[in-house]
């Protein structure tokens, strides 16, 4: 069943929804993205909202593949490893930004760090690559120190892209950008009046006009305004996602997204039979396998 909408409009459209929750790899997670009815905010195609949590094991993930997408790992809290099938093999801290792309297929495991499972609590997001790269090679970027913000009210540290005059390094393939906000009372944040944006409260609880947007939602802001002003009474930590809308049609099913039902299956047998293109991860834990997607080539749903 799709959300419903539960604020009113303020300006420019702004839209409060409820996230689903899910269970993923033991995790509770609530997925902010993707919305039905709403895809994509700027190249921002999934978002979930993992814990926080103090699962037994904490976060065990096996290998699964990816494509067309990057993924952005970013934590709160606890410890998480990253292993891919590019050799790569990365603890993600707090603050520390985990960055993958997938291009025409990469796979990875995310799993508890050895010595037990800790509290976890983050957010794991994609961004769909555009055509120009999206049949690339893939990459693994991980970038331990990240440009910060400091505006009254906020302290805003960049993930990718640019926020208020800071650049994160992290690689961009669209107009896009990704920020960790903590806010403790009124502040206005400047924005780009081409971008689209999204909220995704972690903890505490902000006002936008007279929205109030908590843990479990989703703020999507059309564009049109320069400036967004949030409001907290209480100490709140929250990514502002956005972007130039994505004018790219994509097609998403389980890790993959792509341009058609076509291309998925193609990934999907690709996986099953543990193709090159997927490579191997060196991980303890089993790659994971679902059934063929549910319609039957060739057409698509
Ligand atoms: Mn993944």
């Amino acid at each position: 069943m799709s959300p419903a909408p539960i604020s009113p409009v303020d300006g420019p459209l702004l839209e409060v929804t409820e996230s689903r929750t899910a269970d993923v790899g033991g995790i509770m997670v609530r997925r902010a993205l993707r919305r039905h009815g709403r895809r994509t905010v700027g190249a921002w195609c999934f978002a979930d909202h993992m814990g926080p949590a103090s699962g037994q094991g904490g976060l065990s993930i096996g290998p699964h593949p990816h494509i067309g997408l990057q993924t952005v790992t970013w934590l709160f809290e606890g410890e998480v490893l990253h292993r891919d099938s590019l050799g790569s093999e990365q603890p993600i801290r707090p603050g520390q930004l985990n960055l993958m792309t997938a291009g025409h297929g990469v796979s990875h495991s995310e799993e508890a760090p050895s010595g037990g499972g800790s509290r976890v609590h983050g957010m794991q997001l994609w961004v769909a690559q555009p055509s120009s790269t999206r049949e690339g090679q893939p990459a693994f970027e991980h970038h331990a120190a990240l440009p910060v913000a400091e505006l009254p009210g906020c302290r805003a540290t960049v993930l990718v892209g640019a926020l208020a005059g800071m650049r994160s390094s992290a690689r961009t393939d669209s107009d896009h950008f990704g920020a960790d906000l903590t806010i403790d009372r009124r502040t206005t944040i400047p924005i780009e009046a081409h971008h689209e944006h999204a909220v995704v409260v972690a903890t505490g609880r902000i006002r936008i006009g007279t929205s109030v947007v908590e843990p479990g939602h989703l703020a999507y802001l059309a564009p049109g305004r320069d400036e967004l002003p949030l409001d907290a009474d209480v100490q709140s930590r929250l990514l502002l996602l956005g972007g130039s809308p994505f004018t790219e049609t994509i097609s998403m099913w389980w890790n993959y997204v792509a341009r058609s039902t076509a291309e998925i299956s193609q990934a999907h047998a690709d996986w099953t039979a543990r193709a090159a293109r997927f490579g191997t991860v060196a991980s303890p834990l089993d790659p994971i396998d679902v059934p063929p997607p549910p319609w039957t080539e060739p057409g698509g749903r």
